[in-house]
């Protein structure tokens, strides 16, 4: 069973694995298998890599269909990389999600865990999120039975939509997205119906030419709509039609802009957008805190369980009005600024210096006083003469991304020795591995994960440590 490329059949899988694998026990060896299987199915699995305790690969046939599975609400199910878990009833999602993170506490971790609340579940588990990017691409991925029946000719054809992962210049045509509000897909595919009746070119990523790149659409939770249209180079007639008629067609769009990106890559970050109706941002609102969000701001994109996440923080964090609290890996500020009124002074860091601005642009706009921001490398920033400068922290909240937290970063905050710090991450796995280094003097107190995104695998958890001594 060491060979490669060997195809163990009838397979009974029995559980979930991290990031989205499903687990099996084959002679005692433990196989993680790919391909949107779910426990209590049967199948074929072909293996990649096969050591001597594990083996890895992916489901080619399903042999029997596990009778907790339940009908995908999606057309594009099976080939977008989306909501991949649609086949799972919501409930067990969670449950999966829960084990998760028990699992990675232990296990990475060997942690000695408090009794843990159930996963906070979302109420809304469709359009719940409040930004999409779509990519224009003459490309649009075919499935083998749309090759099969156009026959001798290579069918080409446009798509608007989402990549096919891990094929760089394939897009899949979207319809009918579920992860948003409407006017998400009209806009979509209003774009998508006048770029076509108008032979306007969709981009070719590989050759690098066309016109159409991407499309942006944030819908707020406050009614407001931004869209950004993403374009190679200026035509102006052309522009201007599609973006008239669109505004004509599609009504409640509060923001319209475009971007020209001549660039090879599509990352809009060093563009400027151009406004061309509307203000040029739109407002989310978290509590009674209100956030302006431009076309190249970060929010976090479920507005509904961002609250839910920042409410789980700001408890954890037990203010009394008094504190001084970091706030690491504050992005545009906004756990800081939710946790401000409860705090003494709260004291943000972050990377991109962009973020910084609007994050004290969010802080003065919400009659914030009591934040400051800084931009730089947490481990180069968070040095001692930074915490003489502004004071001992009470509470400190880190929120990294989903690498987490570099071991300077871990070795400085034992040696700071705050007495809390709430750990919120998008990953328990490296989360596990942090918590982990803090333990030598940290216990964990509380735990809580909340679910932000449905029908993935991704997961958000909270860790409370306090200090032992
Ligand atoms: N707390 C914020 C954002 C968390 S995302 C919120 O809730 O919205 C993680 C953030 O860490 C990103 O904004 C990223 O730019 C920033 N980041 C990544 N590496 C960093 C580093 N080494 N130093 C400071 N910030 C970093």
């Amino acid at each position: 069973m060491r060979k490669k490329n060997v195809v163990l059949e009838n397979v009974p899988v029995t559980a979930y694995a991290a990031e989205g694998k499903a687990l099996a026990r084959v002679d005692g060896k433990v196989v993680f298998i790919e391909g949107g299987v779910v426990p209590g199915d049967v199948v074929d699995v072909r293996l990649g890599k096969n050591k001597k305790d594990w083996a890895e690969g992916k489901a080619i046939k399903i042999r029997s269909l596990s009778p907790q599975r339940v009908d995908p609400f999606c057309q594009h199910f099976g080939l977008c990389g989306g909501c991949k878990w649609q086949m799972l009833p919501y409930e067990l999602q969670l449950q999966y999600k829960q084990q998760q993170v028990t699992d990675h506490l232990q296990r990475i971790g060997h942690l000695a865990l408090p009794e843990m609340p159930p996963i906070l579940g979302a109420a809304k588990t469709r359009h719940y999120r409040n930004k999409l990017e779509f990519t224009f691409s003459n490309k649009a991925y075919l499935t083998n039975e749309e090759i099969a029946e156009a026959g001798e000719q290579w069918p080409k054809r446009n798509a608007l939509g989402f990549h096919i992962p891990r094929l760089f210049d394939k897009v899949l045509d979207i319809r009918t997205c579920h992860l948003q509000e409407e006017p998400a897909n009209l806009i979509k595919n209003t774009i998508r119906s006048w770029a076509e009746a108008h032979q306007l070119p969709f981009y070719d990523i590989r050759q690098q030419e066309g016109w159409l790149r991407n499309l942006v659409l944030r819908i707020c939770t406050t009614g407001e709509v931004m869209v950004n249209l993403v374009i190679h180079h200026e035509l102006k007639a052309e522009r201007e039609a599609l973006l008239n008629h669109l505004l004509a067609t599609v009504p409640g769009i509060t923001t319209l802009l475009y971007t020209i990106n001549p660039k090879k890559n599509d990352s809009i970050f060093d563009l400027e957008p151009k406004v061309f109706f509307g203000k040029g941002y739109v407002e989310e609102k978290l509590e009674d805190f209100t956030f302006k969000i431009g076309p190249k701001s970060f929010f976090q994109t479920n507005t509904y369980q961002g609250e839910a996440l920042y409410r789980v923080t700001r408890d954890f964090a037990g203010l009394t009005g008094k504190e001084t609290v970091y706030d690491l890996y504050c992005g545009t500020g906004s756990i800081g600024i939710f946790v401000s009124r409860q705090a003494g002074k709260v004291i943000g860091i972050e990377l991109i210096p962009e973020a910084i601005a609007d994050a004290k642009e969010n802080a003065a706009a919400n009659n914030v006083e009591n934040a400051a921001f800084f931009a730089g490398d947490v481990i180069d920033i968070c040095d001692d003469a930074f915490f003489a400068e502004h004071g001992a922290p009470d509470v400190i909240i880190t929120d990294p991304p989903r690498a987490g937290m570099h071991e300077k970063l871990t070795a400085k905050l034992l040696e700071v020795a705050a007495p809390r710090v709430v750990y919120v991450s998008c990953n328990p796995a490296t989360q596990a591995r942090d918590l982990a280094l803090l333990a030598e003097k940290y216990t964990v107190e509380k735990v809580q994960a909340v679910d932000m995104f449905p029908h993935t695998h991704h997961i958000e958890n909270v860790v409370l440590l306090q200090r032992k001594y």
